[in-house]
């Protein structure tokens, strides 16, 4: 039994549709060596407790349910790390227990309360790590459908085109919103969070590129969606696109840092601060529990080398073109185009930039990226460096 007070503090929401099921109320008790987690829902809860390894973590993955918690009702403590939710899929959502020592489910009950409420009470207590890897081969794990919902053709004609061949003077833009989903990137101190503030960018830059004819335009997603990085580099590599651009911003512990800067493929970073943001942008598919390969099967031999080369030559040709077009403009960092070995940009035949937009450790730039000025500003500017780069490529192609 539990040694710990445990402290029943009701959330009195309205529950307004009784069709959509919805985690409205959840709590978290406990110390060093375990856990309560409790979650109410206004109808029962379909729903499958996992194991995922490196790091450990325990996760439920919920049918069609709507998680709408407060901030502070999922609160990590005692063996539990961190703990973060959000949707996976379009009709799954995911709640991601990370724990700070390997510790097992002890007990799971799923109560009825009065008034046809759902009550998920899970127990969790410390283990070694091969109790935790016992656990982990036993479970039936189906991989939980992270792919694209779907791909979504926008803008100029809505033309989507996967099996023929590219006509010589179209020119396809692949545009990545960072994030999605139960990955909400980096937080602001006032609460801005990254996934909304790429999606908006990326929303209000394909407002700005309606004005550029014959841009074939996809995003690799338009809603608040999990995607994982494979799955983004697989759009822009079946759609053969002439670019991708992943649009991020970042956070760091140094409060003062601002700016924008632009980033491409390199195996070796150009600095540690590099190195740290890919490997932080990179966790995206870890946190899903997506398993990571060092790269798409595909993606070898000397053609690909060959392939790949000519191709980091024209992302750091637009790296530069936008360092040019936003310089004077948008705040940058020093040194704005970086390398590192993000795992977006490796498509090794689709030209590719990354780029972060700012910094939402700073106050400054969490109030600019917010601001749909700002946005409009921005986007206006790289709609110009598309243009322009798009140019350059139809007329090297002639
Ligand atoms: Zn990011």
């Amino acid at each position: 039994m539990f040694s710990f007070a445990f402290v029943i503090t009701v959330n009195s929401i309205a529950i307004a549709n009784e069709e959509t099921n919805i985690a409205y109320s959840a709590r978290v008790v406990g110390d060093n060596e375990r856990a309560r987690i409790v979650v109410d829902f206004n109808r029962e809860p379909q729903f499958k407790i996992r194991y995922l390894a490196k790091p450990n973590r325990i996760i439920v993955d919920l049918d069609d349910t709507k998680i709408a918690l407060g901030d502070d009702q999922l609160t990590s403590r005692g063996i539990l790390s961190d703990i973060r939710y959000g949707i996976m899929a379009k009709d799954k959502s995911r709640i991601i227990f990370s724990l700070k020592q390997p510790a097992v489910l002890e007990d799971q009950q799923l109560q009825v309360l009065e008034g046809e409420t759902y009550r998920l009470v899970m127990d969790i207590s410390i283990a070694d790590q091969n109790e935790f890897n016992a656990v982990l081969q036993e479970q039936a794990w189906e991989i939980v459908d992270a792919q694209p919902i779907n791909k979504k053709a926008v803008v100029k004609g809505n033309r989507i085109r996967l099996t023929e061949t590219k006509e010589s003077d179209q020119f396809v833009l692949v545009l990545d919103a960072g994030h999605g989903g139960i990955d909400g990137g980096a937080e602001g101190r006032n609460g801005a969070i990254e996934k909304d503030i790429t999606l908006d960018f990326v929303k209000e830059l394909q407002q700005a590129l309606k004005d550029i004819n014959d841009v074939e335009l996809l995003l690799t997603r338009d809603s608040d969606q999990f995607m994982s990085l494979s799955a983004r580099v697989q759009i822009a590599r079946d759609a053969e696109a002439d670019l991708l651009i992943s649009i991020h911003a970042d956070s760091i512990r140094q409060r003062t840092l601002r700016g924008a800067s632009i980033y491409t493929l390199s195996r070796e970073a150009s600095d540690e601060f590099a190195s740290n943001l890919a490997d932080s942008e990179n966790l995206t598919d870890v946190l899903a529990g997506l398993h990571i390969e060092n790269a798409p099967d595909d993606v070898t031999g000397i053609l690909v080398d060959l392939a790949r080369r000519e191709t980091q030559g024209f992302s750091d040709v637009m790296a530069d073109r936008i360092v040019d077009d936003f310089k004077g403009q948008i705040k940058l960092l020093n040194n704005p185009h970086r390398r590192a070995g993000f795992r977006v940009l490796l498509a090794p035949d689709v030209p590719s930039v990354l780029i972060e937009l700012g910094f939402l450790s700073n106050l400054t730039d969490e109030k600019l990226l917010t601001d749909p000025q700002w946005r409009k500003k921005t986007t206006k500017l790289l709609a110009k460096s598309i243009s322009d780069y798009r140019e350059a490529v139809l007329r090297e192609r002639e």
